[in-house]
This record gives C-alpha cells, sequence and structure tokens, in this order.
C-alpha cells in the first residue's frame, strides 16, 4: 500500500498557515481517502456549501488543492476512489464528497446520525447540508469489538485494506473518528481534528497560537472529552513513539 498526504485546503485563520490534512490510500482494491478537505463545488458556491464558517477560516479555494485534482495530477483515476473514510462531518472535511460520488462513504454511526439529524443547536450550525446533497452512499459503522493502543470500540476495516483501523475519538464532534493505517512494523494515526497542534503531543500548548486554542474549544462538541483525548494523545506519543506516527489535520508541520 503507498501512502500520500494532501493538504487539501490551506486555511488562513493566522499569520501561519494551516493545513487540511488528507490521507491517499493506493491500494490492491482502488484508492482509499480519510477525509476529503474541500472540493469543487465548494469553490463554485462557498456561500451555500460552506456557510459563515469560511469568513472565520478563509480557505484559499484553490481548485489545485482539491484532491480531485490532486489525484489527476498524479496520474490516477479519481473514479478508481472505492472509500472514503470520514473522521467527522466538519465542511473542512467533507467538502470533496460530491467530486466522487461512486465512493462509499464510511463514518461512525453517531457522527452519521449528529449529520443527517442534527440534533443540537449547535450541530445545525456546523454542518452543511449542501454539501451532501448529492446522496452520498453512507456506511455508519457502530462501534466495533477491539481495543486498540488505550481506545476502546475500534472497529477494523480489513475489509478496505489490510492494517486499516477505525478509532473512535468523540469529543471534537458527537462520533470523531480517527484512523490507523499499518505500514510495515509501524503505524500511522490520523486523529483528525483530536486536537490542532503538535505541542499538544509534548503534554502542553507551548508554541501553540491562543487563538488557535480557543477555537479549538469553541469548536468541541464535549470539552471534558477534548481534555482527556489531548491526555492521551500524549501519553500515547511518549508510550508509544518508535511503533506509532500521529498527525492531525490543520497542524502545517510535515508538509
Ligand atoms: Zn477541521
Amino acid at each position: 500500500m503507498r501512502l500520500h498526504h494532501l493538504n487539501c485546503g490551506t486555511l488562513r485563520l493566522f499569520r501561519a498557515p494551516l493545513v487540511c490534512r488528507v490521507l491517499l490510500l493506493e491500494t490492491d482494491n482502488g484508492l482509499v481517502l480519510i477525509d476529503t478537505g474541500f472540493g469543487m463545488g465548494d469553490i463554485e458556491d462557498p456561500v451555500t456549501r460552506l456557510g459563515p464558517i469560511r469568513h472565520l477560516v478563509r480557505p484559499d479555494l484553490d481548485p489545485a488543492e482539491t484532491a480531485l485534482r490532486q489525484i489527476e495530477g498524479m496520474g490516477l483515476r479519481p473514479s478508481d476512489v472505492r472509500h472514503i473514510l470520514l473522521t467527522h462531518g466538519d465542511p473542512d472535511h467533507i467538502g470533496g464528497l460530491s467530486d466522487f460520488p461512486h465512493a462509499r462513504v464510511h463514518m461512525s454511526a453517531e457522527e452519521a446520525r449528529a449529520l443527517h439529524d442534527q440534533p443540537s443547536l449547535p450541530e445545525r450550525h456546523r454542518y452543511r447540508t449542501a454539501q451532501i446533497a448529492h446522496g452520498p452512499d453512507i456506511v455508519a459503522h457502530a462501534p466495533g469489538e477491539c481495543n486498540w493502543q488505550g481506545f476502546a470500540g475500534v472497529t477494523v476495516l480489513d475489509d478496505i485494506a489490510e492494517g486499516l483501523l477505525m478509532v473512535p475519538i468523540p469529543g471534537h464532534s458527537r462520533g470523531h473518528s480517527g484512523y490507523a493505517v499499518r505500514q510495515g512494523n509501524r503505524w500511522l494515526l490520523h486523529v483528525g481534528d483530536m486536537f490542532y497542534h503538535r505541542s499538544t503531543l509534548e503534554g502542553g500548548f507551548g508554541g501553540m497560537p491562543w487563538a488557535l486554542r480557543s477555537l479549538e474549544t469553541l469548536a468541541a462538541f464535549d470539552r471534558h472529552a477534548i481534555a482527556a483525548n489531548h491526555h492521551h494523545a500524549a501519553d500515547l506519543s511518549a508510550r508509544a513513539r518508535n511503533d506509532i506516527d500521529i498527525v492531525c489535520t490543520h497542524d502545517p508541520s510535515g508538509f
């Protein structure tokens, strides 16, 4: 399996830009995306598709940054994207779904419910139904049976690609998930918006802009869960540094 890190949306909240990290897996059974970042539909109609949040995060909305254009640029076929695994349903993570209308879209059952039913007022504001108006084929996953690295309810997704795990990390949103990808002896764990800045892995917020920290708190579905998630991330980083690489969506380090 080959793995690519794509930035599918530069955000300009602060002087230093943030990214929207998307993983592209080339597997024996086609292409798999973990999140999509922004898509062509968002660029064509940002008012309807993104709503007021675009004024806060100020995305570049550059067609060249979409997963669609980057996949084409690698000489791969967008129609070969068979599965899209979503960390959660926020607009900066799912805007590219409509660029891959034939893909099956996987997410936790809790997040699928939040995205479709928008059961609370904050959820009515955060999710944009225009991004799923094309009717994606959503596969809602109930919590799995496995424990992995201190996470419970982990689902093995070997039928999509061998060594692929869906890891429940609720907190940022109701049913937020991360994904672990085995690569030889190591794992890559994409934790989505479990944290916003790499300093969290050192057990603190050194170097994290205060405004980013405020945004992380503001966007949280469950602030107590966020705090516990940060402890878990720091503990995991210290304990399994030689076995697991942990990346989040918006930290630009590595790009
Ligand atoms: Zn995000």
